[in-house]
């Protein structure tokens, strides 16, 4: 994309223009909170699932593999993003992206806990501890763009 200030070429899809550093909002509203929302949603609709016998084991090991897939794909991009961020602004970033990424680990974590759910074994346990994790990640995910909005008034990433 061409840079609406200084005119300069910038690949599709990056946060700052290499030359003059400024943010392209149009790229970073593609990335909306309402989707984390989404997933926590999904994620306890699967673990009621597999709870209810409604899936067998299999089907939620299956799930659970796509979800941390789509799990992965998101980190890569965060790790892209903080990547991007230009020189001399790496420290204006700095909190937030501590807080996201302590939330990106605490949601592959869970994934983790999830797993290890047999209801002949450990009954439902793993399903709770999974999930509650989960939640908590994603609410620092969140503070991570709390803080991103406070301070710059709209998000970075996510
Ligand atoms: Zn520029």
């Amino acid at each position: 994309m061409i840079c609406p200030s200084c005119g300069s070429a910038n690949d599709n899809g990056v946060f700052f223009c290499r030359q003059c550093r400024t943010l392209f909002l149009s790229n970073i509203d593609q990335d909306g909170a309402p989707e984390e929302g989404e997933r926590v949603l999904d994620l306890a609709h699967a673990c009621e699932l597999v709870r209810s016998g409604e899936w067998s084991l299999t089907e939620f090991h299956g799930y659970l593999e796509d979800f941390e897939a789509k799990q992965a794909a998101k980190e890569g991009e965060i790790h892209a993003t903080i990547k991007e961020i230009p020189f001399g602004l790496e420290e204006e970033f700095q909190e937030e992206s501590q807080v996201g990424l302590e939330g990106v680990t605490s949601c592959n974590e869970a994934i983790g806990v999830l797993r290890r759910y047999d209801p002949e074994i450990t009954g439902d346990f793993p399903l709770e501890e999974g999930l509650g994790i989960f939640f908590s990640g994603i609410s620092r995910v969140k503070e991570a763009m709390r803080i991103n909005r406070r301070s710059y008034g709209r998000p970075l990433w996510l």
